[in-house]
C-alpha cells in the first residue's frame, strides 16, 4: 500500500509543477510594496481621518443632509492630497432627506428615570415635548388587538413582546482561528444560486389563521416531539414582521403617538435600521420577500404612518413589567426631525490617472452611507478610510499607474447597494428583464446582460464592507483564476496575517453588484471582531470600536493590491462567462 501511495504522490506532483511549468509568475515589484508598506505602517494618517470622519462627518444615512456635508469634507481632502478628477456621481432614488434634530424620552411617573432610546431613521416627529401614558399592547393576534380599540388615542404603546436577555457566556469580540482559517482555504465552489428560499416564505399571501394551522402541521412533521409552547414560540419568531406590521397599522389607525419597540441589543447599545412602512399584504422579510413591491419609509409614495422608537431591552421589559404590575406609567418625550431635499443621493469618484494603459481602470471603495443610531464608524466608516487612505499612500509616494486607479465610495448601500448598481449601470452594463432589479444583487440573476463599452476597460473591483477587522485573505468569488495572482500579491503580507484564499463567495455588499454583470468584484477576509455582536447597524458603532492596527493593515494591504493590479501586464483574469441556470424545480 504504502509504495502505491508514493507512486500516486509523485504523480501529483509531477503534474502540479507541470501545471505551474505553463504559467507564467506573477511579478511582484517587492521594493514598492516595501514603501507602501513603510508609508501604511509608520506613516499611517488614517486613525485621523477616523476620527473626523465619525465623530464629525457621522453618521451619514442614505439621502441625508449629513451624508452630504461629509462629502464635501471628503472630496476637499481627497482635492487637497492631490488626487484627480474628483466628483459626485448621481445615484438611484431616496426620495427623502431625512435628519434627527432633537429627541429624549424621560420616564416621570411612578418614578423619574432617563431612557435610553432611539428614533428610527425616516420616523415621522412629534410636535414639542409632550407627556402622555404608556400603554402595554400584549396582543399576539387580531382578535386580541380588538379588546385595545379606543384605547391607544395619543398614548405612547409599547409593541414588542417582553425580550429574554441571556448573559453573555462568549466574548463579544473575536480573531478567525486557524482552524476557521484552513476551513476557508478548504472550502469547495459554492453553489450556484441565492441561497436556499426560507422555509417559511410562502405563508407571506394567507390569513393568519391559515398560516399559523400549515405552520403547525410543519413543525409537527419535523420536531414529532415539539410541546405547544415549543411550536407557538416557533410560530411567534417566524410570523414576527407581519405581527408588528398588524400592530403598526393598528396603532396608527387608533392614532396612537408613538410606536415603541424593544430595540435588539443590550447592555446599552440598540441595533437600529428604518422605520416600518406596514405593506399592503403582509411581506415576509429576508429570503423569499419581494422587494420588488416594499415600499419603505423614503420613498416618494410613502404613506403617513406612525413615529417610530426603540427602546434598549432592559429599559423596555421594565416599562412593560411595571404596567402588567398595574403601575401607571407616564413618560415625557420630543421628537424633531427634518425632511429635506432629495438631493443626496450620490457616489464620491476620485482618481490617480494611470499612464500608457490610462483608458483601463482599477477601482476600489466602500460605502459612504450609514445608518443612523451610531456614527457609522466600522459600518463602513471604515472601509472609506481604508479604501482613501489607500489612494493617500499611492499619491503620497507619487506612484505613475499604467492603469487609472479609481476610488468609489457608494451612497445607499443599506438600503438595497443603490449605489453601486446605478454605478454599474450607468458605466459598464445591467440585466435586463428577468428576475428583477435584485438580480444584480445576488451576483448573477436572471435577465439579458446589456454591456456597455466600459466593461471591457474595467479591469478588477475591490471592496472593503465588514467592519474594522484586519484583513486574512481574500475571497475568490468563485474565480479559480485570480488564485496564483492573490498568492503572489499576499504573499509581502503573510507575517501580517493574511494568507487565506477561499473560493467561497462573501455578499451583502458593493462587490456583487460587479460580479452581477461578469466584472471581477473581490471583498476581503477580515477578522469579525465586535461587528456583529455590537457595532454593526447600531448605536455602538462608533470610533472606539475602530482598531487602529487592523486599519492600517486593511489600508496597506488594499493599496498594494489595486497597484499591483494597475501594474501587471494584462487586466485581470474574469470568470467564464456563467452556464444558464437550471430552472428551480420541485420542493428543494
Ligand atoms: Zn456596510
Amino acid at each position: 500500500m504504502m509504495k502505491r501511495i508514493l507512486c500516486v504522490v509523485m504523480v501529483a506532483l509531477v503534474v502540479v509543477s507541470f501545471g505551474l511549468a505553463q504559467m507564467a509568475p506573477e511579478k511582484v515589484d517587492t521594493i514598492m510594496i516595501n514603501k507602501i508598506k513603510e508609508e501604511g505602517f509608520k506613516k499611517s494618517q488614517v486613525m485621523d481621518f477616523m476620527s473626523t470622519f465619525s465623530d464629525v462627518h457621522g453618521p451619514r444615512l442614505a439621502g441625508s443632509p449629513d451624508y452630504k456635508e461629509a462629502a464635501a469634507w471628503v472630496s476637499q481632502k481627497l482635492t487637497s492630497w492631490g488626487l484627480q478628477n474628483v466628483h459626485f456621481e448621481k445615484s438611484g432614488p431616496v426620495a427623502k432627506g431625512w435628519a434627527l434634530k432633537r429627541f429624549y424620552m424621560t420616564a416621570i411617573q411612578p418614578k423619574g428615570f432617563p431612557i435610553t432610546a432611539f428614533p428610527k431613521a425616516w420616523t415621522p416627529g412629534i410636535k414639542g415635548s409632550v407627556t402622555a401614558d404608556v400603554v402595554f399592547l400584549n396582543a399576539k393576534n387580531e382578535a386580541e388587538l380588538e379588546s385595545y380599540k379606543g384605547k391607544l388615542k395619543g398614548k405612547i404603546v409599547l409593541i414588542s413582546g417582553v425580550r429574554d436577555l441571556a448573559a453573555h457566556f462568549e466574548a463579544e469580540g473575536r480573531r478567525l482561528t486557524d482552524a476557521e482559517l484552513l476551513r476557508m482555504a478548504n472550502a469547495g465552489l459554492p453553489e450556484a444560486g441565492g441561497g436556499r428560499r426560507g422555509q417559511f416564505g410562502q405563508f407571506g399571501q394567507m390569513t393568519p389563521a391559515a398560516r399559523d394551522s400549515m405552520m403547525r402541521a410543519m413543525i409537527k412533521q419535523t420536531q414529532p416531539d415539539a410541546d405547544e409552547a415549543t411550536i407557538a414560540r416557533i410560530i411567534a419568531q417566524r410570523t414576527e414582521p407581519q405581527t408588528m406590521a398588524m400592530k403598526l397599522q393598528f396603532c396608527q389607525k387608533e392614532g396612537a403617538l408613538v410606536a415603541v419597540d424593544a430595540g435588539r441589543g443590550d447592555g446599552g447599545t440598540i441595533f437600529i435600521a428604518s422605520a416600518t412602512v406596514p405593506q399592503p399584504q403582509a411581506q415576509p422579510q429576508g429570503q423569499g420577500a419581494t422587494p420588488a413591491v416594499r415600499v419603505n419609509a423614503y420613498d416618494a409614495n410613502a404613506p403617513q404612518i406612525v413615529p417610530q422608537v426603540s427602546v434598549a431591552g432592559e429599559q423596555y421589559n421594565r416599562l412593560a413589567r411595571m404596567i402588567e404590575d398595574g403601575q401607571k406609567v407616564k413618560v415625557e418625550m420630543a421628537l424633531d426631525v427634518a425632511w429635506t431635499p432629495a438631493d443626496s443621493s450620490f457616489n464620491i469618484i476620485a482618481e490617480i490617472p494611470g499612464t500608457d494603459l490610462k483608458d483601463q481602470v482599477v477601482m476600489l471603495g466602500g460605502h459612504f452611507d450609514s445608518w443612523h443610531g451610531g456614527t457609522g464608524a466600522t459600518d463602513d466608516g471604515t472601509g472609506v478610510g481604508a479604501a482613501v487612505e489607500a489612494m493617500r499612500i499611492l499619491q503620497t509616494l507619487g506612484i505613475k499607474p499604467r492603469r487609472t486607479i479609481r476610488v468609489a465610495l457608494w451612497a445607499a448601500e443599506e438600503e438595497g447597494l443603490i449605489g453601486s448598481r446605478s454605478y454599474v449601470a450607468q458605466h459598464f452594463g445591467e440585466r435586463v428583464g428577468g428576475g428583477g432589479g435584485m438580480g444584480g444583487m445576488m451576483g448573477g440573476g436572471g435577465g439579458e446582460l446589456k454591456l456597455k463599452p466600459e466593461h471591457e476597460k474595467l479591469s478588477v473591483y475591490f471592496n472593503h464592507d465588514n467592519g474594522s477587522g484586519k484583513f486574512r485573505g481574500i475571497y475568490l468569488q468563485g474565480n479559480e483564476a485570480a488564485r496564483p495572482i492573490f498568492r503572489a500579491w499576499l504573499a509581502p503580507f503573510a507575517s501580517m496575517g493574511a494568507t487565506t484564499i477561499t473560493l467561497q463567495n462573501t455578499g451583502g455588499t458593493d462587490h456583487l453588484s460587479f460580479d452581477g454583470v461578469g466584472l471581477p468584484g473581490f471583498q476581503f477576509i477580515q477578522d469579525p471582531l465586535e461587528y456583529e455582536t455590537r457595532t454593526h447597524h447600531s448605536t455602538a458603532d462608533v470610533y472606539e470600536r475602530i482598531q487602529a492596527d487592523d486599519m492600517k493593515q486593511a489600508a496597506t494591504i488594499m493599496a498594494a493590491f489595486v497597484y499591483n493590479a494597475a501594474m501587471r501586464d494584462e487586466m485581470f483574469p474574469r470568470k467564464p462567462a456563467a452556464a444558464p441556470r437550471p430552472a428551480r424545480t420541485g420542493s428543494n
